[in-house]
């Protein structure tokens, strides 16, 4: 008796399949015909015999996959002792936000201390990162001491690489959890390793064999959730998902129940639930569950459904132009 590994996800596109090993965090394309086989398997137990009497006339093509799908612990056999118990699992019911943006130049009114300390406790949120062009240490060590107070757990700082590199050893004396900056040449210079370069470009995968992809980075895109977990409370008090998406405005705060009523508004549920399903392009493409490339990249900025204007794949023809993306976002 065999069963699909429960590690293993999987999705076809137009041309190919896309295996994403979760245990092993690896993504891998293959022919479409194993996502078939797999279609038609599910994750019910199945003797090998009966499937291959299912596909008689493409037999001995079935077994290669079944083989090739057994020999990585894809599919796995199940001893007789084991007695599979079904789980029965619980959507969560609190909404959750992993990480919260603010604009922070000025020194902060209490009122915007309130929306933070309700994000934080109501949205279990626990990542914060102050965003600001300017390097006032008096207002930034003001900051980390007053969000320490409010529980939150890690608290970085962004800034602009020109500005945080001409300062950096003050920063540094300041003790956020990590610096952000948009300037690579801040990190080659090596000054401390709490410094992370933070593009805006897209760490979309290559699609050739063996891609690395975390199991948490699969589940927050398969739920629709990449960059959308995030939230972004500028200096005029506008709210959006993201710094890098100001072009999707969720409303504008007053106080803690308009915030409330944001997020519980159509608005933001449009592009928190927003998954690739919604691209055309990328619903038909094998890498969608596994692909990070983000919302902000569409064509037209005011269409979360329009297609991505960097992604270098043809799903159709299960082709890349560029065989590193990386290169090619440059
Ligand atoms: S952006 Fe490109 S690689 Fe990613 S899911 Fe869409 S079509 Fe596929």
């Amino acid at each position: 008796m065999f069963q699909v590994n429960p590690n293993l996800l999987w999705k076809s596109g137009v041309a190919s399949t896309c295996l994403m090993n979760l245990s092993a965090s690896t993504v891998q394309s293959v022919p479409r015909g194993v996502g078939e086989v797999l279609d038609y398997i599910g994750y019910e137990k199945f003797e090998l015999e009966e499937l291959l009497k299912e596909f008689t006339e493409d037999r001995q093509v079935v077994s290669s996959y079944f083989n090739y799908l057994k020999e990585r612990n894809l599919i796995i056999e199940l001893k007789p002792f084991i007695e599979l118990k079904e789980l029965v699992r619980k959507p969560l019911e609190l909404s959750f936000i992993s990480t919260v943006w603010i604009d922070w130049t000025k020194d902060i009114v209490p009122e915007r201390m309130k929306l933070l300390l309700f994000l934080r406790e109501k949205y279990s949120s626990y990542n914060i990162i102050i965003k600001t062009d300017k390097l006032n240490l008096v207002v930034l060590e003001n900051a980390l001491k007053r969000l320490r107070a409010q529980g939150w757990h890690n608290v970085a700082l962004f800034c602009p690489g020109m500005v945080l590199k001409s300062n950096i050893e003050k920063a540094l004396s300041i003790p956020f959890d990590y610096f952000l900056s948009d300037d690579k040449s801040v990190v080659d210079s090596n000054v401390d390793e709490r410094v992370i370069y933070y593009s805006r470009k897209s760490k979309n995968i290559e699609g050739t064999k063996d891609l690395f992809c975390s199991l948490r980075d699969i589940r927050r895109i398969s739920g629709g959730q990449e960059n959308s977990d995030s939230l972004y409370l500028t200096q005029e008090q506008k709210l959006y998902f993201h710094p890098f998406d100001t072009h999707y405005l969720i409303g504008h705060v007053t106080d803690v129940k308009s915030l409330k009523t944001l997020l519980e508004g159509e608005r933001y549920s449009e592009y928190a639930t927003w998954s690739k399903d919604k691209v055309e392009k990328c619903s038909n493409c094998e890498f969608s569950l596994a692909c990070a490339n983000p919302r902000w990249f569409r064509k037209k900025m005011d269409d979360l459904s329009s297609e991505p204007e960097n992604c270098l794949y043809d799903p159709k023809l299960s082709v890349w132009q560029v065989r590193s993306l990386e290169t090619a976002y440059e």
